[in-house]
């Protein structure tokens, strides 16, 4: 096999497949539509993964040298240049840099796992509807390596394991409902925080951070959800910081909160996966000035959402959380044992 073509520490990735099954879409349409817009062909997914290859290795740098802190020298900022990028397969294989929270690749794969305990959770009455063209079953789909997988890109007639690969058609009638012992409800909330009044004051940032981790606890508590998942951003918006609210609730049909929610909500009475791919992508959609705005607010946000230091260790504030049903037992056991 030849070697990788580099430039100074960069590899310079060859792009060798795209997939095309409801996770991966998922993954495209909350981070990669979110930077660069929607793609028309599948070249314009390929070409628009170069460029947010490109927008995050200046990012990751400009932020680096206003002052965020990525806990290595010079050879983490090289490996964390290199993070796997999501949405198409690359090669070379490289290394993810985990940092969730702010990489465009890393936030995607874990946009990807919320894709799974979801779509597992609700257990659609026709599993097979829109995976057609994935050449793996829905439960084994983790065990097929990628290497094996031909190029969907260039010969849409490929056959794999005997299977036809076809463009994904999502609405292809494939995804009829049939019947459905649960319901899925969105919510949204947003409460803003002027910037006159707040500047970049970490401890002002970390404490409506805290707050809204609390008033969760409780919303999660006094409610009869079969499941829920979710998700705070704190964003730098134009008129001040926005604390934005996301949530998923999956709920026996005739439900009611305890106490009417602040805020828009839409119930889904028959989520199929076609519904349940659109209310993820909506609900976990990246935060665009992450990549692209003020490098100071975000270096300060970034560093607020490290926590604070308690009894001489850093306590990581929590943007994020999944409840009942939506929690994956045997995930969970595994990261209690490591
Ligand atoms: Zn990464």
């Amino acid at each position: 096999m030849s070697q990788p073509e580099r430039t100074g520490s960069d590899f310079n990735f060859e792009w060798r497949w795209v997939a095309n099954n409801y996770r991966a879409r998922v993954q495209r349409a909350a981070v990669l539509y979110a930077l660069t817009g929607i793609p028309r062909s599948v070249e314009e997914i390929t070409d628009r993964t170069q460029r947010v290859v490109g927008m995050w290795r200046a990012r990751i740098t400009h932020l680096q040298n206003t002052g965020y802190d990525l806990n290595g020298g010079p050879k983490k900022l090289a490996y964390v240049r290199n993070c796997t990028p999501a949405f198409v397969k690359a090669w070379p294989d490289s290394i993810p840099c985990k940092m969730e929270r702010l990489c465009p690749f890393c936030y995607a794969r874990w946009v990807g796992t919320i894709w799974d305990k979801l779509d597992d959770s609700f257990d659609n009455p026709r599993p097979e509807a829109g995976d057609n063209y994935i050449p793996v079953n829905r439960r084994t789909r983790h065990a097929i390596p990628d290497r094996s997988m031909p190029d969907v890109t260039r010969n849409p007639e490929t056959r794999h394991r005997g299977r036809p690969l076809r463009a994904i058609q999502i609405n292809d009638g494939a995804d009829e409902p049939v019947g459905f012992p649960y319901w899925l409800i969105e919510h949204q909330r947003n409460l803003n925080f002027p910037y006159e009044k707040h500047g970049t004051d970490l401890n002002f940032l970390r404490a409506i951070v805290e707050d809204v981790i609390g008033w969760r606890q409780k919303w999660f508590r006094k409610n009869d959800f079969v499941g829920g998942f979710c998700s705070n951003f704190l964003v730098a918006a134009k008129k001040g910081w926005q604390l934005r609210f996301r949530a998923l609730y999956k709920v026996r049909p005739g439900f009611q909160f305890c106490v009417e929610p602040t805020g828009p909500r839409k119930t889904h009475r028959q989520p199929t996966r076609k519904i349940i791919f659109g209310a993820i992508h909506r609900v976990c959609r990246y935060p665009k000035y992450l990549m692209t705005g003020d490098a100071e607010q975000t270096v300060a946000l970034l560093t607020a959402l490290q926590g604070r230091r308690i009894g001489g260790k850093t306590r990581a504030l929590r943007l994020t959380a999944t409840y009942g049903d939506f929690r994956n037992s045997q995930l969970r056991d595994l990261q209690n044992e490591q």
